[in-house]
């Protein structure tokens, strides 16, 4: 039943076309049409690999649902110079810090999915109620991927709160026109300032698409922010040189929300998503204080089974010498600096 659900959305996404246009001078991503990751410019993956894929695969069984405790996280002060991070589900991370109020990559949405009937669906619920969550000031998109760029909720936010939302070039094109003018589209290295924090675009290694059309015609990607204190968001990404250069532009950070799930099959998966290894290996490349394991436990994305990040993480901590510094947390618990 699952491959014959698969095999709808694949034909749903051939069917539904849109692309963004984009005036955008040639660059060392950006070959006129689209762009590429510069150290890997073949990554792209045909429709007959990702069918073999899918019809060759073992997946693990997920359960249906995990009960967790929702959290009330609405009315929490976060004095200045600290830092509170809670992590809300998958890539969704709400971080409060010098009294502003960040989410990364929001989803509230029970289906990863362009459509509400087939496709990921969630097992646990978000950490905290969309009701609970504090104004939102600044969102950050890393890519326009279904499990990052949830139109449904971003559009839910930029009604209630009004925030900045910072997304890749490109990004705006998936809104209705009445929200577009509220997306900040960055190029990589690009900034923006907002109350005191910078935000910069940096470079990951992975790939956007959305419909048959739109392959790498919106730029991915992960964001350092600098305040009292140095956050980076790793958004989605395979193993590469990027976290080491980010580290070199920004000498290290104090808490990077970094990927440690959907990894199995490495042969299909290696080059656009971490293993929980290549997880730690990033901790220590950006020489990272903290690392909080996102991008696992709420939706079966890929084969590996829905605890084997955390166990695999665990692992290697032992082998790499990590302790406590990089750390997980269940959907709704917040952790304080
Ligand atoms: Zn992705
Ligand atoms: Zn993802």
């Amino acid at each position: 039943m699952n491959k014959i659900k698969t095999c709808i959305l694949l034909i749903l996404l051939l069917l539904s076309c849109s692309s963004p246009t984009l005036n955008k001078e040639v660059s060392d991503h950006f070959d006129g049409k689209k762009f590429f990751n510069p150290d890997f410019p073949n990554m792209s993956k045909s429709i007959f690999t990702l069918l073999k894929w899918k019809l060759t695969s073992k997946a693990a069984n997920w359960p249906k649902t995990v009960n967790i405790d929702q959290q009330l996280i609405k009315n929490k002060k976060v004095s200045l110079n600290k830092l509170s991070v809670t992590f809300i589900n998958h890539a969704t991370v709400l971080l409060q810090i010098d009294g502003l109020n960040i989410l990364t990559d929001p989803i509230w949405s029970d289906r990863t999915s362009p459509v509400s009937f087939v496709g990921p669906k969630r097992v646990k619920k978000p950490g905290v109620k969309f009701d609970n969550i504090p104004k939102i000031d600044v969102i950050l998109i890393s890519h326009n991927h279904y499990d990052h760029m949830d139109i449904p909720t971003l559009e839910r936010f930029i009604n209630r709160d009004s925030p900045i939302v910072l997304a890749g070039l490109g990004s705006s094109h998936y809104f209705q026109d009445k929200y577009k003018s509220k997306v900040l589209e960055l190029d990589w290295s690009e900034d923006y300032f907002f109350k005191g924090l910078r935000f910069t675009f940096l470079p990951s290694k992975h790939w956007s698409k959305r419909t048959a059309f739109d392959e790498n015609k919106c730029l991915w990607g992960a964001f350092a922010i600098e305040g009292s204190k140095k956050i980076y968001f790793a958004g989605d990404t395979g193993y590469a040189d990027h976290f080491k250069n980010a580290a070199k532009t920004f000498e290290s950070f104090y808490l990077s929300l970094i990927p440690i799930g959907a990894y199995e099959p490495r042969w299909f998966m290696k080059d656009a998503h971490m293993n929980p290894e290549e997880a730690i290996k990033a901790h220590l490349d950006l020489k990272s204080k903290y690392s909080l394991g996102i991008h696992h436990g709420t939706f079966q994305l890929t084969d590996e089974g829905i605890n084997r990040p955390i166990e695999e993480l665990k692992k290697a901590k032992e082998k790499y010498g990590v302790g406590d510094e990089f750390f997980v947390l269940e959907n709704g618990a917040s952790r304080d600096f």
